[in-house]
């Protein structure tokens, strides 16, 4: 059993600068997938090392099964990191990196020899064992990286940006591959990734940061549907929502000669959010509809997605538009567009916050 509290847990490098992280709180269940997302800088490696006893923590506590482990060292506080650049010692063979920490702790030599070579099993390493790091490829590297963090059997894995390194393919396979082995091991995860697709599709949930701030935890469907502001809504979703800040006459905003219906009691500032799949594509003058001009298209083979300018003020650049594949779209040329009043998100104007 480990669940993971951050209560209030600050660290601040310096008294002049603002926190890298700040007054965190937040729960990690039992055998959960804790993703924590957000752009460079946001403190996402900076909470990761909290945990892990690589930094200080200059207010609030942090605890594991209930128990503080500010005052443990990071050895005491059975939490394995799995780095970015994996840190292998390079004149070690993959058994030994993988023995390392288990021969540290006092663990017999034979012992240490079955629980890695039963680690290798489950990450195909097998053939492996007795390699240097600097023979092996990325892909290997990395699940070298895991195997000496699973050996350990400890109540939490801290991995930061564990797939960076790996290419695009190899990243997606092996995403899948290391959600379904924590579920396997089901041991408590703390995930850092600054990709919100691999935050979607890896977490059972995800902390989305902003400059050291906890925005919102969900599900990611729950952070998807209702985004609790105009940062998560605009990070989260790929392509990312279109916020378009709109004014409001007599209950009603207008996106061209699109009119919609606003929130009641709204206040007189507002942004609507519309995802790329929430318009409806007709001829350039339709009634009620908002006339764009093509920019740019994507073909994505089974759907595109089309890149608008409109005379509408819109956060971030252009209006996106998930279409069919089998319209044909030219850029330069105009179309209309309708909002779907069934998908629209709010939020306040100057808060951001949502509605
Ligand atoms: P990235 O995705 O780029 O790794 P991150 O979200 O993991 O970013 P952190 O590395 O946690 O962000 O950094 C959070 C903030 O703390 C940043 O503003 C960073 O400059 C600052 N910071 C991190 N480490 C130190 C340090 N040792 N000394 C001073 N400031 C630091």
């Amino acid at each position: 059993m480990a669940v993971v509290t951050f209560d209030g847990a600050t660290r601040q490098f310096s008294p002049d600068a603002s926190p890298a992280v700040d007054h965190l709180d937040l729960e990690v269940a039992d055998g959960e997938f804790m993703v924590l997302v957000g752009p460079s800088g946001c403190g996402k490696s900076t909470t990761l090392r909290m945990l892990a006893g690589l930094e200080s923590v200059e207010a609030g506590s942090i605890s594991i099964d209930g128990q503080d482990v500010i005052g443990l060292e990071p050895k005491s506080r059975d939490v394995a990191m799995v780095f970015q650049n994996y840190a292998l010692y390079p004149n070690m063979t993959v058994a030994q990196n993988m023995g390392f920490a288990l021969r540290n702790a006092g663990m017999s030599k034979n012992d240490t020899a079955t629980r890695v070579s039963e680690v290798a099993a489950m990450l195909e390493l097998e053939e492996l064992l007795d390699r240097k790091p600097s023979k092996l490829s990325g892909g290997q590297r990395q699940r070298v990286a895991m195997g000496r963090a699973i050996v350990r059997r400890p109540k939490v894995f801290c991995m930061d940006e564990p797939l960076s390194n790996l290419d695009a393919k190899l990243r997606v396979s092996t995403r899948a591959q290391i959600a379904a082995l924590q579920r396997e091991l089901g041991t408590t995860t703390l995930y850092v990734t600054h990709d919100q697709v691999e935050a979607m599709t890896m977490g059972d949930r995800v902390a989305v940061l902003r400059k050291g701030v906890l925005q919102q935890v969900g599900s990611p469907r729950e952070i998807y549907a209702r985004p609790a502001n105009t940062f998560v809504a605009g990070f989260m979703g790929s392509p990312q929502m279109c916020l378009i800040d709109v004014d409001i006459d007599a209950g009603r905003a207008h996106l061209g000669d699109a009119e919609i219906a606003v929130p009641r009691s709204a206040p007189q500032r507002l942004v609507v959010g519309l995802r790329a799949e929430s318009w409806q594509v007709t001829g350039p003058g339709t009634l009620g509809s908002l006339t764009a001009r093509i920019e740019l298209v994507e073909e994505l083979g089974s759907e595109q997605f089309v890149y608008c300018s409109a005379d509408v003020a819109v956060r971030d650049g252009r209006i996106v538009v998930r279409a069919d594949h089998r319209h044909e779209f030219k850029v330069g040329e105009s179309l209309g567009l309708i909002p779907d009043a069934g998908e629209l998100h709010w939020f306040e104007g100057d808060s951001g916050i949502r509605l």
